[in-house]
């Protein structure tokens, strides 16, 4: 098969899979501070995350990855640009609208997982929907604490789980509400590798099983093996895009990349 993935450091772009988008970013720059003490941490970048998909976010330290799903989220303004869920145009929302949205339509996934110490693992899952006024599906929220397997944790508060544990309780409290889009922060950055192979798992099955759209932040190849589809950033540009990753074959683009990315510094030879 011809790997059709744009090999030079230009826009890519987006690639639906001819599904409507779940987000998308319009032409998305965003800069921090101002005049000459400006930091570009995203230069123009357009981009459509398929729903139903698994997506990976990776580049170098410092590359945009975590600006670029702030600006997703609706967490940070942008620059210029527009950013869109569904047929939604976050940029244009005020912050009433924008708080909503997040409530009801995205979750999050975090590195140091985020639950309420107080409250027992059922209470941290339902709790994003008692504060939007809104009941569980009984049935969904049973299929979630199946294959969450926290069936038997229910009552335990986070100081009782492992870190595995309390990743999954995270998961579910994403999970449960049926958001449009799931962003997840280094989600395994803070687990063993076989937690973290457990987290992903079940991530994966949640897109596979349930057709749930995530996106993940990861400097890790072994975690993005486990999606649908990597998109690759630098400077604040997204790069390059690879389907039906592997490991293997992401650390071979990370190598490449970094390749290009040190002639491009290095410039051509007099
Ligand atoms: P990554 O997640 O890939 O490590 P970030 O999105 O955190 O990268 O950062 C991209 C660039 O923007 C970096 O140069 C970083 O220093 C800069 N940056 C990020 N957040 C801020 C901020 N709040 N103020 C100033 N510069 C920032």
């Amino acid at each position: 098969m011809t790997d059709t993935t744009a090999r030079t450091a230009q826009p890519v772009p987006p690639e639906n899979g001819g599904r409507t988008a779940a987000v998308r970013a319009d032409g998305v720059t965003k800069k921090y501070g101002l005049g000459e003490n400006a930091v570009v941490a995203l230069d123009d970048v357009t981009i459509g995350l398929p729903r139903g998909e698994f997506t990976a976010i990776m580049g170098p330290s410092g590359s945009g990855k975590s600006t670029l799903m702030h600006c997703l989220a609706g967490l940070d303004t942008v620059s210029a640009g527009r950013v869109f869920v569904g047929d939604d145009e976050l940029t244009e929302m005020n912050d009433k609208q924008l708080t909503r949205l997040r409530r009801d339509r995205i979750g999050f996934i975090f590195q140091a997982f985020n639950l309420v110490p107080t409250l027992s693992a059922l209470e941290n899952i339902l709790l994003p929907m008692s504060v939007a006024g809104r009941q569980p599906d009984a049935e969904w929220l049973d299929t979630v604490v199946d294959t969450t397997g926290l069936r038997n944790r229910l009552d335990h508060r986070p100081s009782q789980l492992s870190g595995g544990q309390q990743q999954r309780v995270a998961c579910a409290r994403s999970l449960v509400g049926r958001p449009d889009v799931i962003f997840a922060d280094e989600p395994t950055g803070n687990l063993d590798s076989r937690s973290g192979g457990e987290v992903l798992e079940l991530l994966r099955e949640s897109v596979r099983g349930s057709g749930q759209t995530i996106v993940m932040v990861t400097h890790d190849p072994v975690a993005a093996g486990y999606t649908d589809h990597v998109v690759f950033l630098a400077d604040g540009r997204l790069i390059d895009r690879l389907r039906e990753p592997t490991p293997a074959t992401v650390l071979e683009r990370m190598k490449d990349l970094d390749t290009r990315v040190a002639a491009a510094v290095k410039g051509p030879r007099a």
